[in-house]
């Protein structure tokens, strides 16, 4: 009764263990959530107070499937002033999340048996999305602290159409130097392979690292060059669902396309509180960031302390990418049966590794209250010296 390609597909990590976790909390189980990178800070209150105006002014009606003109000028003069490059409307979608706009973007340029190189640790959804468009994911191991461009250089084959990069990245929080994005662009520009950008954490880094957009390094790579990002994380708006793309015309109208046939727009109200996110005051943004770096740096620091983990600080994002496998052992054979036998066992709900490329470590989120950061990190350190000790 199921097509083949869904038959292909594996179920996202990222949703299910955290929809596992919260059935169990909603059972009355004292289950510490670390899994799903969604911020644990409300939803501004001006962005709030936006969308509410939207509902009474009645702006309750389908929009254009792109969205509304002001949210896309609004967005035009974001990625002039916090990314510079120049784009007009025309060069700017917004969609069901960013999830939705790298769908989208997929779609509307993988053909059958098109290569993309996807650099390893990744994010859940990049490989499925390429298969479901009848791409071939090129998975290119490149470790959790850096990128290698030598071994993207190996990886070229005549058939690659795309590489998709993450910086800062999910899971591993690794930030892309300037260094490195221009060896990547010049390798794009001879090569003539599009790059999809994935931003969504950009505002998300810590200490003196600098998020740098590969679309602004030339009129050239913007050219090849779809850049993604969302509201969700950044605004703390993971349920109003708007995300967004910018590229080059032809590649936005084809996306529209795929959008229009699709979901059309995403919600007008949305739209508004989007809006306004981008308009009002930033200082929530700061003050989430700030709370972040505290609560990596003491999760960090506990995780070091545990016998057998292995955790780098990772320089952005928010989330951890412990090294665990040094724990393995004949019953606990991996990282899907780590997670799996500490939401069992302790009640922690954290990802593995598998999911995201590497099954030797597991993906924890600090967008947790430090609270439960602690009591995660307690619940951790037992399990790993109930593992110890002869059983
Ligand atoms: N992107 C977030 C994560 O990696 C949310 C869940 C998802 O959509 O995968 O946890």
């Amino acid at each position: 009764m199921i097509a083949e390609r869904i038959k292909e597909l594996e179920e996202s990590m990222t949703l299910a263990i955290t929809a596992k976790a919260k059935a169990m909390k909603a059972q009355g189980e004292k289950v510490i959530i670390m899994a799903s990178g969604e911020p644990d800070f409300d939803t501004p209150q001006n962005i709030k107070d936006a969308a509410v105006q939207a509902i009474a002014q009645g702006f309750t009606k389908y929009t254009a499937t792109s969205g509304i003109d002001e949210l896309k000028e609004a967005l035009c003069e974001k990625f002039r002033h916090e990314n510079r490059i120049e784009y007009t409307k025309k060069n700017v979608i917004v969609t069901c999340g960013g999830k939705q706009a790298l769908y989208n973007a997929i779609q509307a340029t993988i053909n059958s048996g098109d290569e993309v190189i996807i650099p390893s640790p990744y994010w859940v959804s990049y490989v499925e999305q390429v298969k479901l468009a009848g791409g071939k994911p090129v998975i290119l191991n490149t470790g959790v602290t850096g990128f290698d461009l030598e071994k993207l250089k190996g990886a070229l084959t005549p058939r690659t159409r795309m590489l998709i990069i993450n910086s800062p990245n999910n899971p591993t929080g690794a930030v892309l130097e300037r260094a490195t994005i221009e060896g990547i662009a010049a390798l794009a520009l001879e090569r003539k392979f599009l790059v999809i950008s994935d931003e969504v954490y950009e505002r998300f880094i810590y200490g003196s690292g600098i998020h740098h957009s590969i679309a602004s390094l030339g009129p050239e790579m913007k050219e090849l060059t779809i850049t993604i990002n969302a509201f969700s994380k950044t605004y703390s708006m993971t349920g109003w669902r708007v995300g967004y793309a910018a590229a080059p015309e032809a590649i936005i109208k084809a996306m529209g396309m795929v959008q229009d046939h699709q979901t059309s727009n995403t919600s007008s109200i949305s739209q508004k509180a989007a809006l306004e996110a981008l308009k009002g005051s930033q200082d929530s943004v700061t003050v989430m960031v700030r709370e972040f770096e505290k609560r990596r740096n003491y999760m960090v620091e506990r995780l070091n302390a545990i016998e057998g983990i292995e955790c780098p600080l990772p320089p952005g994002a928010f989330y951890t990418f412990p090294r665990v496998a040094a724990l393995y052992h004949e019953k606990l054979n991996g990282s899907f049966a780590f997670a799996e036998r500490l939401l069992e066992e302790m009640k922690v709900a954290l990802i593995p590794g598998v999911g995201f490329g590497s099954d030797e470590h597991v993906r924890l989120t600090y967008s947790a209250s430090l609270e439960d950061i602690r009591e995660g990190m307690d619940r951790i350190a037992e399990f790993v010296s109930l593992q110890r000790s002869p059983r």
